[in-house]
C-alpha cells in the first residue's frame, strides 16, 4: 500500500478560508489557501483533519446552509478541525451563534473585530481540539434551537404553556432562554391599552395581561439587552407608558413566576416592582415633548393567536 503523504496526515498548520475574510489582502503565507466561496471551502474541508477553516457570513439567510456545512464537517472529519465563522456585517443573533457553535464551530468572530484582531483570534485557537458533543441529526439542533413559532399576544394560559415549554427545552442553556418582564401601566392607562403600544416582531416574543400588568417574554434576549429590546418593541419610551416593572431572567425565577401565574397567585412582595427610570423621565421634562400617541381600546382575540 502507498504511504499517505505527510501533508495529508498532518494538515494542522493549514488555513483554508473563504477569500473575502482577508478583506482583499493576499494569502498571508504559503500555508493559506483562499477559496472562492463557502461551498468550495466546505468541499476542501472534507479532505482535512486538523486544518483551520474560515467561513464568511454576510447575511442572516446564509445561516442555515452554513449550519449544515459545519455540522457535516464536524461529524465526518472529527474534532481536530478548527472551524471558524467570520461575521462580515451585523447578521448574527445570539440564537444564531448558539446554533453554529452547537453544529461544531470552534469560534465566531464578530463583525466589529478588525482584521488584525481576527488574525489574533485565529492564533488563539491553534492547538485546540473541539470537545463538545454534536448530535448526529442536525434537525434536532435546528428544531431545538429555533425560537418558538409564536409571537404577539397570547391568552394567559397559552402564555404560561408557551413559556413553560421553552423553559423545559434542554438544548437551551440554563439561565439563557430569555427575559420575562412585567410592566405596570402608568396611572390612567389599562394594561390592555398599553398592549397596543407593543409591537412584537420576533418569533419567540410573546405577551399577555395578568393582574393588571403587561407580561412580556422575550426569547433569547439577555438581561443586559432588555432596554434595547424594549426600545425596539415599544412605540413610546418605556417610562412614559409604564410606572413600574419586575424582571425575571434566571430559570428558577421564571419557572416559579409562571407557576404562580398558572395558580392565579400574586407575585410575592420580595419581588418588589421597581419604578421605571424616574431620572430619565425628569430629564425628558426639560426636553421638547415627544409626539404622543393616544392609547386605543382594543378587543382581545378569543383564541390563541398564532401568526405565520
Ligand atoms: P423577524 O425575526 O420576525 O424580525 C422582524 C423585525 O423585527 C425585523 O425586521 C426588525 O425590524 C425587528 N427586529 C427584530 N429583532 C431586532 C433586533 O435585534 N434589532 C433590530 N434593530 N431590529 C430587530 P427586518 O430587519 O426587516 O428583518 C426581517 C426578517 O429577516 C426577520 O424577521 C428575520 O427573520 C430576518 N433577519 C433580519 N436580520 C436578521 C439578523 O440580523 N439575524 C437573524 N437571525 N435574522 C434576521
Ligand atoms: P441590537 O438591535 O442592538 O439588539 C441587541 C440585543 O437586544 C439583541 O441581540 C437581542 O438580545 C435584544 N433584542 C433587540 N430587539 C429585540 C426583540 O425585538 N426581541 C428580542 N427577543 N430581543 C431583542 P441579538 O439577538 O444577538 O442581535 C444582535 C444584533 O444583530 C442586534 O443588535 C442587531 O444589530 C442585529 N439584528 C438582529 N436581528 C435583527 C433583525 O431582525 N433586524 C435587524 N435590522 N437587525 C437585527
Amino acid at each position: 500500500q502507498k504511504p499517505v503523504p505527510s501533508a495529508a496526515r498532518n494538515d494542522d498548520h493549514l488555513y483554508l478560508a473563504e477569500q473575502r475574510v482577508l478583506e482583499g489582502a493576499p494569502p498571508l503565507s504559503a500555508n493559506w489557501q483562499l477559496l472562492e466561496n463557502n461551498a468550495q471551502l466546505a468541499q476542501q474541508g472534507m479532505l482535512m483533519l486538523s486544518a483551520t477553516l474560515v467561513f464568511a457570513l454576510y447575511h442572516s439567510e446564509e445561516i442555515d446552509t452554513l449550519a449544515q456545512q459545519i455540522h457535516s464537517l464536524r461529524r465526518q472529519r472529527g474534532n481536530g478541525l478548527k472551524i471558524v465563522v467570520r461575521e462580515m456585517r451585523a447578521s448574527l443573533r445570539y440564537s444564531d451563534e448558539r446554533l453554529l457553535l452547537a453544529c461544531g464551530a470552534n469560534l465566531i468572530v464578530p463583525h466589529v473585530a478588525p482584521l488584525s484582531r481576527f488574525l489574533t483570534m485565529l492564533e488563539g485557537i491553534q492547538g485546540q481540539r473541539f470537545s463538545r458533543h454534536v448530535p448526529a441529526d442536525i434537525d434536532v439542533l435546528l428544531s431545538g434551537l429555533r425560537p418558538l413559532q409564536l409571537k404577539g399576544y397570547l391568552r394567559p394560559e397559552a402564555f404560561t404553556t408557551a413559556v413553560r415549554s421553552l423553559m423545559g427545552n434542554t438544548l437551551l442553556p440554563e439561565d439563557g432562554k430569555g427575559v420575562m418582564v412585567a410592566l405596570r401601566p402608568a396611572p390612567g392607562l389599562r394594561a390592555e391599552q398599553a398592549m397596543t403600544l407593543c409591537q412584537l416582531r420576533r418569533f419567540g416574543d410573546v405577551m399577555t395581561v395578568a393582574q393588571g400588568r403587561l407580561l412580556l417574554f422575550l426569547s433569547t434576549c439577555r438581561i443586559n439587552d432588555l432596554d434595547t429590546a424594549l426600545r425596539h418593541i415599544l412605540r413610546l419610551p418605556v417610562e412614559e407608558a409604564f410606572s413600574n416593572r419586575v424582571v425575571w431572567y434566571q430559570d428558577v425565577d421564571i419557572n416559579s413566576e409562571i407557576k404562580r401565574m398558572a395558580q392565579g397567585v400574586a407575585t410575592p412582595a420580595a419581588r418588589q416592582e421597581t419604578p421605571i427610570a424616574a431620572k430619565t423621565a425628569e430629564k425628558n421634562a426639560d426636553a421638547a415633548p415627544p409626539a404622543r400617541r393616544q392609547p386605543v381600546a382594543i378587543t382581545l382575540p378569543a383564541a390563541q393567536e398564532k401568526q405565520a
